[in-house]
């Protein structure tokens, strides 16, 4: 699905398809988003596996 995006360079509204930002010729006009959301994410899901694991120690130990 196609959202309007700004650009990271010159942070005109871009489509999310694509793949260069017509006002500025940025080739991946909306990296930072993803990268940062999917990242969070991933940050997020490693905190709770540790958390979840060090709970369980704690009942083993
Ligand atoms: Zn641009």
């Amino acid at each position: 699905m196609a959202t309007l995006i700004n650009c990271r360079v010159c942070k005109n509204t871009v489509s999310s398809n694509a793949k260069l930002c017509p006002h500025c010729g940025e080739r991946s006009p909306e990296p930072y988003i993803d990268t940062l959301k999917y990242g969070l994410i991933g940050f997020t899901v490693v905190i709770v596996v540790v958390l979840i694991l060090a709970g369980l120690l704690n009942y083993i130990l």
